[in-house]
Parts: structure tokens; sequence; C-alpha cells
């Protein structure tokens, strides 16, 4: 049966607009009987505070939300972004970098064509065998590229409708071995049978990279639903510094977890404002949500969740 996943990282407390997007997420699986999975994507060891498995779980248990078992760790799947690797090595389609961060940046600073900012230039795609041993020599460690596509990636999001990309040669293995997120995300994709991907619009540009990896490993692709971020009002993303983002914030102000629910509810088209809504009857009124087309702007100080 197609499911639905939500794939936080565990490296803090999950924010308002993270908790927006899983109920989302939630609601489309769900209202449709499917399974529904929570995947902690982990790979990042550095970033990862292991507290956070647990809060964010217990965050998402609060809300009414629940889950299939077993809760998936892709720090624990490594043999399978391993093997994707290897397919796509013995296919020729990969070639090691020794860029550094900063050479990246400092060939890209002028963007030119058709690239958005930031893209990989190539630079070390045609190296010879002699150009290979002298930055091995020079004790470089190569991270692993997968050669992009030569045609713009297009496919249609559920939200955010007719999308186009172009895919550079993006990282597939770090310099350090960790295997990369965008290749990981769509080896998990595939084998939980996601059938519809619903996650923050801020992935929106890593989708057409993803369905690339996709095709080129012989896999069929899941369908996405990009949700629109939630923003502060200075227009950046909501983050720890703009106030009562979490709901264990939200607690310490008195408000209970339905309260908070129901306020994302409102937010979805789903409640009316100081109704009260569990996750059952949101199943019910699902999918006449408007969804959410355009970033929502809060200033956490000022909600009054009622
Ligand atoms: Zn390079």
């Amino acid at each position: 049966m197609p499911s639905g996943r939500f794939a936080p990282s565990p490296t803090g407390r999950l924010h308002l607009g993270n908790l927006r997007t899983a109920l989302l997420a939630w609601l489309f699986a769900r209202s449709d009987g499917s399974p529904f999975w929570i995947r902690f994507e982990d790979l990042d060891t550095a970033s990862v505070r292991p507290e956070h498995y647990q809060s964010q779980l217990e965050d998402l248990r609060l809300l009414g939300l629940d889950w299939d078992d077993d809760v998936i760790r892709q720090r624990d799947r490594r043999d399978l972004y391993e093997s994707a690797l290897a397919t796509l090595y013995q296919a020729g389609l990969t070639y090691p970098c020794y860029c550094s961060r900063r050479e990246i940046r400092e060939a890209t600073q002028a963007p030119n064509g058709p690239w958005s900012h930031g893209h990989y230039p190539g630079t070390c795609s045609q190296l010879t065998a002699e150009q290979r041993i002298r930055h091995e020599s020079a004790g470089r460690t190569p991270s692993l590229r997968l050669r992009g596509s030569p045609q713009p990636i297009e496919f249609v999001d559920l939200l955010c409708g007719p999308t186009r990309g172009l895919v550079d040669d993006a990282v597939v293995q770090r310099f350090d071995g960790t295997p990369a997120y965008n290749l990981a995300v769509v080896v998990d994709d595939v084998a939980q049978e996601i059938e519809l991907v619903v996650r923050a619009d801020d992935l929106l540009d890593s989708t057409p990279r993803q369905l690339h990896i996709a095709d080129v490993l012989g896999l069929p692709p899941p369908r996405y639903a990009h949700v629109p971020l939630v923003l502060a009002p200075s227009g950046d993303r909501l983050a720890k510094r703009d106030g009562a983002v979490t709901l264990a914030d939200r607690m310490a102000l008195g408000e209970d977890p339905v309260q908070v629910l129901s306020f994302l509810a409102t937010t979805l088209g789903l409640a009316e404002a100081g109704e009260r809504v569990s996750p059952g009857i949101l199943i019910d009124r699902f999918p006449s949500a408007t969804l959410p087309t355009e970033p929502l702007v809060l200033e956490p100080d000022r909600l009054d969740l009622g």
C-alpha cells in the first residue's frame, strides 16, 4: 500500500512550521488509510543531538499523530545507500571530486547561463588519471559526484504546480564516506513505497536532483507536495530566536496540545479560530482544506491560540 512519511532531522525541537508539515503529511496518508512512517534523517552525525529523537516523537504523540512501526534511522541503513552508490559507480556515472567548498564558491562567484548560484561547475568531471593521482598524493580525499542531467527535469508538484530545474553534478558520497542526503532520501522513499512526499518547500530546489538520482537508479519516483515554509515577520524561516515556537514553549505559556493542533488546523483551513479539534475530526474534513501555496508568516509571541 502506498505510504506517507515525515522525515525530521533530530537536531533540535520541532517548531510550529515542522509540526504543521507533519500534520499535513499525516493527513494525506491517514485520510487515505495509508501507512505513515517516521524516518530520522540523521546521517549528518555532527548536527544530531541524541535527546531530540525522543523529543520530536513526543511532540507528535502529544498532538495526537500516530505512525507505523518501526521508526527508521538513516544511520542504520548505510548498507542500502552503499549498494545504490555501487550501482552508480559500476554504471560509470560517478567521478571523484577534489574541490574544497571554497574552490567551488570561487568558481561560481559569477552565476552564468541558466544555473542558479552555487551549482557545481564540473571542475573535476574530466580529470585525467595523472591529475587524480596528483590530488591524492597532495592528501586530498575526494567526494563522489553523480553526473547531472543534460536536460532540465520537470515535474508537477501537488502544491507548487509545474516545476522544472537543471541538475548539476551532485555529491552522492561525502569526502568522509557518508552517503549524501540526496541519495539516501531517494533510496528510502522507494524502499518505503512512499507514494506522496509531503515536506517543506526549502527542498523544492533539490527535487529535480532527486528525480535524476531515482531515474539513473531505475527507481520509480514518488509524487511531491512541497509545503510553503512558516516564516517569521522578518521573512526569515521560523527559528528559536523568534519566540515561543515549539510545543514545549506553547505549553509553558499555558496552552495545551489540542490548542496547538487546532491552531495548526486553522492555518490549513480545517478549523475555525478558537475551535478545539482532534486528529480524527481533521481526517473527516480533509482534503477540503485550503492547502497552503503561500508562506505563512507568524509572530509567535503575539499568537493567542484561544
Ligand atoms: Zn571538483
